[in-house]
């Protein structure tokens, strides 16, 4: 159940800004969220932008969704489901086609540092990974997962189930 704005307000949550470089997409999709993880996101989302090129004059897009279980409820967890209008289970396919190609070809390097180049979804995942800050429950693991999280950490034992359940977008807590 979603709390009214006038809840969100005083409870400091807010969606996440567009910054300079990259713009986010409005309520209630981009559900709001505490000053802690917005602020954190913010200054990801512009590091990412900058990095993969775009700038205040051709910003990227962030697409961010609903999440409904656990952290989310207190504001404190967000999802990405897609970047440029891409989602990120399609960038993931992607990725897997270029380097699954390249590895049959045994030229691996080229297409890899290619697509390393260019797959924004893997970009914004290890940018969030590199730069971002997120929370580590007693026991558990880092609150940074998706559709990369086995190959590229930073929780490489994910279980089939809970890598399955971030297909198709990145979570992160704070
Ligand atoms: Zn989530």
């Amino acid at each position: 159940m979603w709390s009214t704005a006038a809840d969100e307000l005083a409870h400091g949550l807010r969606p996440v800004p567009s910054g300079p470089a990259y713009r986010v997409n409005s309520p209630p999709a981009n559900a709001p969220v505490t000053q802690e993880l917005s602020a954190e996101l913010a200054r990801v989302l512009e590091r990412f932008a900058k990095d993969s090129g775009f700038s205040e004059q051709r910003p990227v897009h962030i697409q961010f969704g609903q999440g409904t279980v656990g952290h989310h409820q207190a504001g404190r967890a967000a999802d990405i489901y897609g970047v440029e209008g891409i989602g990120i289970e399609k960038w993931k396919a992607r990725w897997d086609a270029k380097l699954g190609l390249a590895r049959r070809a045994e030229q691996r390097h080229a297409p890899a540092r290619q697509e390393r180049h260019s797959n924004l979804g893997w970009r914004l995942y290890k940018a969030l990974q590199v730069y971002g800050y997120w929370t580590q429950p007693y026991g558990y693991p880092i609150q940074l997962f998706g559709p990369w999280t086995r190959e590229e950490g930073p929780w490489k034992y994910i279980s089939d189930g809970l890598l399955a359940a971030h297909g198709d977008h990145i979570h992160v807590a704070k």
